[in-house]
């Protein structure tokens, strides 16, 4: 079990005081990268009340046959994993499926195209090739070694900023690492561990955008255990290169913790400078907080013969009745 020296203080510390409650998730950190426009939007209230999860059901569905296979997996005594069965994890994906057909609340599933079942068996697929793909990687991985899938811990940690004044301001970073693994046992009661992530992506071009998600997780982890992890890699089953790892130095972090703080000082100065740039075009497709926007939606307009209407900045732009 992971343990922080420090938890007990970081448990008592004030991590919010006057300023406003930050947790900050990588997805919404990188949300800012991509639109800061949909940040402010999401501060007031402006996101979908459901959310489309299609374009993640194959993700969702293979890791949750990870979690479940590891969770189930024999281990010896200290907890390390003896084997893991293909059949057993390849037996587990019916079931995971159904489940995953089924919405959380706040999400539906728009499946594309007229042919629902085309579209779903077309996932199906995916999701049996990916977690087949994704067996011979656990062995290799984790076989002999201590792992903890989908390590949330119950406390998020707690990471200060430092302020205008000279203080320091408590926000709390979110840490959801889909596969922890022990890649070294050393003096202390943690060992070395490395953080992994998952990734069911058919698109080598996906990689790039997402390896920051791994200094971000390196960072909280570190505000939690107090040491840094020794290994930083994604997990791809569907891509060529099956492994990409990453070698985090200081320069990384300088850099991600950086942007923390700026995230944090726009929130805390009420977010004036989240303004959306022309740039950011290709990013509104299927935005979350595309029916609030106001470079997609323009002020309502009342016509002569007082019919309201809605102009919509879409491929093609025109007026529509409201
Ligand atoms: S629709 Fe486009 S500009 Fe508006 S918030 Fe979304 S990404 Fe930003």
């Amino acid at each position: 079990m992971i343990l922080n020296q420090d938890e007990i203080e970081l448990e008592q510390r004030d991590c919010y005081g006057k300023l406003k409650t930050i947790t900050l998730s990588w997805s919404r950190l990188s949300d800012w990268f991509v639109c800061k426009q949909r940040v402010k939007l999401y501060h007031t209230g402006g996101r979908s009340s459901t959310i489309n999860t299609r374009n993640f059901l194959c993700g969702k569905v293979v890791d949750l046959v990870m979690r479940e296979t590891l969770d189930n997996a024999s281990r010896d005594s200290s907890g390390r994993i003896q084997s893991i069965d293909r059949d057993d994890m390849m037996g587990r994906l019916p079931d995971v499926w159904e489940r995953c057909l089924v919405p959380e609340k706040g999400r539906l599933l728009q499946w594309n195209g007229k042919d629902v079942k085309a579209d779903q068996k077309k996932i199906l697929n995916q999701a049996k090739a990916a977690t087949s793909s994704l067996h011979p990687i656990l062995v290799d991985k984790v076989v002999g070694r201590r792992v903890i899938p989908e390590f949330r811990p119950a406390t998020m940690p707690a990471f200060g900023v430092p302020l205008p004044d000279g203080g320091v301001g408590y926000i709390r970073l979110f840490l959801g690492i889909d596969l922890l693994i022990q890649e070294e046992e050393d003096g202390d009661r943690l060992g070395e561990w490395g953080i992994w992530d998952l990734k069911a992506t058919a698109y080598d071009s996906y990689i790039p955008k997402t390896l920051w998600q791994l200094v971000f997780y390196d960072l909280a982890y570190q505000a939690l255990t107090g040491k840094y992890a020794k290994t930083h890699g994604l997990i791809t089953p569907l891509l060529d290169k099956k492994i990409h790892s990453i070698v985090v130095d200081d320069e990384h972090r300088d850099q991600m913790a950086s942007w923390i703080v700026q995230y944090c000082h726009s929130v805390w100065a009420g977010e004036e400078d989240f303004v959306s740039p022309d740039k950011e075009k290709e990013a509104c497709f299927g935005c979350p907080t595309r029916n609030a926007c106001p470079k997609i939606v323009h002020p309502l307009t009342k016509d002569e013969q007082g019919l309201t209407w809605a102009r919509f900045d879409t491929k093609r732009p025109g007026l529509m009745k409201r």
